[in-house]
């Protein structure tokens, strides 16, 4: 029977080998919530510890393996993956509520980035340069950090275990990876392939659980050497004051309040297309979605006309059925969250546009409408992380004024420009303080073979995917020797 259609009992793999929970959780189908997708193992410190363990004792073994061995087993998962994506899509839909094509999108991008990060076990180079003394001959090589913590969200289950596990493992390191607990299922089914792709035990190991007892464990542990993290930026901060206490390196990945400006010489509809997609797709639950529309005062009022027409088309449902636009919001916790922005965006005077109600459909699921308000800079709505279905709309004079109230933000993971002036967006890509930008794109939908991350409250630490993911990853070596 295929993975999509059974209920599971995720375990542990430590050290190769299969193991129960010290307690078990559930994981439940967001667009069905009678359906419990999986019963699944959930550790305590002991069992994270055994975990480490495992990746400290994998370590030398594995960090001298042949590059050749290690892009063997990256392709082999990545090639699987790609073969499996429509199953295990029907999987990541049924767990996290993205819908099926969205979600099978995910899983091929999960293989992508194992079949590139194949590609650069074999090209983990060095640089040998003329010393300034003579008869000396200098070496700069680079080598595995040692032991790497992976504590992952829940909005992208496949595609951000994938590039953080997928460097780790082609530069040498050992991994000790901690899904989100909405999502283990599709966690665990990472870990089943992982475990059958010629690594040897404990150079990866899955455990699940809390974020209290196994993330804290993991952070604050002694032998783990590097932790990298995506989720709040409540949960990065803390992060990163326990791995600076004990010098261990991090990387942190955290939210966004992603502008997309429209200017008046903007083709409109594609401007409508670029933030339909970009604030409402996956429900909103992306860190690079746009959740403030920076639209210039001219084409103001037909961009909202136009956009709030295409919301009342918008078709939310069930994640696996066909046709369906938006799935439901990941849980009950986060729908409540997403109502109490709805109330405090009325509170402080925002204008309602469209949308935010709870919705009904055939099952019982965590489904609302797509929102969208009108609202002043200083509105909490405009200025705090959602990260739901819900975009407001920022009238701005011009082109500068659009700039400034783009920048005005504690975060700086993306931004997004609509426009056809050559000036403007070439001004843009220099000026926006973020780490990427898109002109006449949406601001979510990225490539995995160039790096991502973003300034400010957004990101720490070196940039992840890409070849750039080396940076941390890798720890520098300066050899010198007496030729
Ligand atoms: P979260 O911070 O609650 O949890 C993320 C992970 O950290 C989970 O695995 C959780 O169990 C673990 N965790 C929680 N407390 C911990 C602790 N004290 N020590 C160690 N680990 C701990 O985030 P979430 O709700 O899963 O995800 C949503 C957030 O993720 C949003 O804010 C979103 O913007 C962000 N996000 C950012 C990016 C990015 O790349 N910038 C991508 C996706 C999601």
């Amino acid at each position: 029977m295929k993975l999509g259609e059974i209920r599971q009992q995720p375990r542990h793999l430590i050290n190769g080998r299969w193991v129960s929970g010290a307690t078990t959780g559930i994981s439940i189908n967001p667009s069905d919530t009678r359906e419990v997708v999986a019963e699944f193992a959930r550790a305590d410190r002991n069992q994270t510890e055994l975990a480490i363990a495992a990746a400290v004792d994998a370590l030398p073994q594995w960090s001298l393996s042949t590059p050749q061995r290690r892009a063997d087993a990256l392709d082999l998962a990545g090639s699987e993956l790609l073969a499996r994506k429509e199953e295990l899509g029907q999987l990541l839909a049924r767990e996290e509520g993205k819908t099926l094509p969205e979600a099978i999108a995910e899983v091929a991008r999960a293989g992508n980035i194992f079949k590139f990060f194949a590609g650069e076990a074999l090209r983990i180079g060095g640089e040998t340069l003329a010393s300034v003394r003579p008869g000396v001959q200098v070496d700069i090589t680079r080598e595995p950090v040692g032991v790497v913590a992976v504590i992952a969200p829940w909005n992208f289950p496949f595609a951000i275990p994938a590039w953080k596990i997928a460097p780790a493992l082609a530069y040498g390191n050992t991994v000790v990876f901690k899904p989100a607990e909405l999502v283990p299922t599709c966690g665990w089914a990472l870990a089943e392939i992982l475990s059958r792709c010629g690594l040897p035990a404990g150079t990866f190991n899955l455990i699940m659980g809390s974020g209290r007892e196994v993330g804290q464990t993991l952070v604050e542990h002694p032998r783990v050497n590097a932790v990298s993290f995506t989720g709040s930026v409540s949960t990065g901060r803390r992060i990163l004051t326990a791995t600076a206490a004990r010098q261990a390196k991090v990387q942190l990945e955290m939210g966004g309040k992603n502008p997309l400006i429209v200017l008046a010489d903007a083709d409109l509809d594609q401007a409508v297309d670029c933030a339909l997609q970009g604030s409402y797709f996956s429900t909103g639950q992306r860190c690079t979605a746009s959740s403030r529309l920076i639209v210039e005062a001219p084409v103001h009022d037909a961009f909202v006309a136009r956009l709030t027409q295409r919301l009342a088309a918008l078709k939310v449902g069930h994640a696996l059925t066909r046709g369906t636009e938006m799935g439901p919001v990941v849980d009950g916790a986060q729908l409540e969250q997403n109502l109490s922005y709805m109330a405090i965006g009325a509170d402080e005077g925002a204008q309602h546009v469209f949308g935010g109600e709870r919705l009904e459909r055939e099952t019982p699921g965590h489904y609302m409408s797509p929102a969208l308000w009108l609202a002043e800079p200083g509105h909490r709505i405009a200025r705090e992380e959602i990260f739901g279905p819900i975009a407001c709309v920022l009238r701005a004079d011009d082109y500068g004024h659009a700039l400034e109230l783009a920048n005005d933000t504690p975060f700086g993971l993306c931004a997004g420009l609509c426009t056809t002036s050559l000036k403007h967006a070439t001004h843009f890509r220099r000026h926006a303080q973020v780490g990427m930008t898109m002109v006449n794109l949406p601001t979510a939908g990225v490539d995995f073979h160039v790096p991502f991350g973003g300034r400010k409250d957004s990101s720490h630490g070196p940039r992840e995917q890409g070849r750039y993911a080396a940076e941390f990853y890798t720890t520098v070596k300066t050899s010198y020797m007496l030729a």
